[in-house]
């Protein structure tokens, strides 16, 4: 039976988990799945999910573990026969322990970021919602202030990113990830 390659990146909001996961995934030719993503599809989608998703991430919490497991474990069944990359899951240690029922992770980087730098990353990052497109006024502006490039449609600060969230969001991610990172060293 052919061996598929099981990996995952951990790391704090703002840390580039995305940018550099696409770009593992790109370079390996791995699957790549981001449950923040799938979290705001199911939002934009109204599905089940999102809508129990959203009052949790507009206040900068963590989804909880089974909408989590229940939304990402059917999508990693349905690839199975695929090498893949997961961005932003597991997050919890009742995820790992749920993803480690199921599968043996090959490859587990966790990303170490100053904390200055995240909260710098992350107040100055606006998306643009319909497509998820990313822009950071610090080092990648818009070409027209506060519009989308490609549509023109405004863009927005997900409440999640807004200074009064931020705090509060990468508090919880340090205390709620070390159990994480601890089981897989
Ligand atoms: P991300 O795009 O990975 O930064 O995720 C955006 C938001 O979705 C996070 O701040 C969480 O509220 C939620 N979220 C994403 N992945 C998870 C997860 N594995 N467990 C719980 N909440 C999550």
């Amino acid at each position: 039976m052919a061996k598929f390659f099981r990996a995952a990146v951990l790391g704090p909001p703002g840390s580039g988990k995305g940018t550099i996961c696409k770009r593992i995934a790109h370079s390996f030719g791995l699957q790549y799945l981001s449950s923040g993503h799938f979290l705001r599809e199911g939002i934009a989608a109204d599905t089940e999910a999102g809508v129990l998703a959203k009052s949790y991430i507009e206040r900068g919490m963590l989804v909880p573990d089974q909408v989590m497991t229940r939304l990402m474990l059917p999508k990693l069944e349905q690839l199975r026969n695929h090498s893949w990359l997961l961005d932003g899951f597991p997050r919890t240690l009742a995820q790992a322990q749920a993803l480690n029922n199921l599968y043996q992770m090959d490859l587990v980087i966790n990303l170490n970021i100053p904390y200055e730098t995240l909260k710098e990353r992350l107040s100055d990052r606006w998306i643009h919602p319909a497509s998820g497109r990313v822009y950071n006024m610090g080092f990648n502006l818009p070409q027209v202030q506060g519009k989308d490039d490609v549509t023109g449609e405004p863009l927005i600060q997900h409440d999640d990113d807004k200074p009064e969230a931020l705090m509060a969001r990468l508090r919880h991610y340090k205390e709620v990830a070390k159990p994480v990172i601890d089981l897989y060293k």
